[in-house]
């Protein structure tokens, strides 16, 4: 059992990202055990899920972009932004949280990217702007006032969510440990990158 002021961050474990579904991180559905069991172990008093959950017509799907097809990259309100083939669509299935975890244990379920036209990697801030500027999601705020100063990442994808969540979580003034087993990528030769920006960022992997 961690502290009081430790949190475990569950980053959109949701089947869309699981291999079978719209956007499939390969091997993703195989961190799903371990993530089920630190929360059924009630390892941490606080936990956070995030789950995508996008309109149907959002603008980071490649089929709202002339031209485009799912993984060009394109630049959105100042920011790089990949297209994606349409996935966690409001209410659907594919944008549920994954059955095989208890989450009875979650304390907050945070939903992103659920304005049109603004993308949200990141559990704390929306992908607009310079990144000390992008709007909040208010998760900081939230984390701050219940005490929580070390937050434990995890969950899909290892390259975008979960890394961008890790690295705002540094800059929010948290101390973050990067969960890497308990992660996997979208893009299988993203590791050395995501690894040296994790070391930049002064982010623990453990
Ligand atoms: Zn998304």
């Amino acid at each position: 059992m961690y502290g009081t002021d430790v949190a475990l961050l569950v980053i959109d474990l949701q089947p869309d990202f699981m291999p079978g579904g719209a956007l499939p991180c390969p091997h993703g559905d195989t961190i799903v055990p371990g993530i089920a069991a630190l929360l059924s172990a009630r390892h941490y008093h606080t936990v956070v899920a995030t789950q995508d959950w996008h309109p149907a017509d959002h603008a980071s799907f490649a089929s709202q972009h002339h031209g485009r097809k799912p993984f060009d990259a394109i630049e959105l309100h100042g920011q790089p932004q990949t297209l994606w083939p349409d996935h966690c669509v409001q209410g659907t299935e594919g944008a549920s949280l994954d059955a095989r975890v208890d989450w009875k244990h979650a304390d907050l379920i945070l939903r992103k990217g659920t304005q049109r036209l603004v993308d949200s990697y990141s559990a704390f801030r929306e992908n607009i702007g310079p990144q000390a500027t992008r709007a909040p999601t208010g998760l900081a705020g939230w984390l701050h006032e219940r005490g929580i100063r070390e937050v434990h990442v995890c969950g899909l994808a290892r390259d975008y969510c979960v890394l961008w969540s890790a690295q705002d979580a540094a800059i929010s003034g948290f101390r973050v440990r990067f969960l890497w087993e308990l992660t996997r990528p979208v893009v299988a030769a993203s590791d050395e990158a995501t690894r040296i920006a994790l070391m930049e960022a002064g982010i623990e992997i453990g």
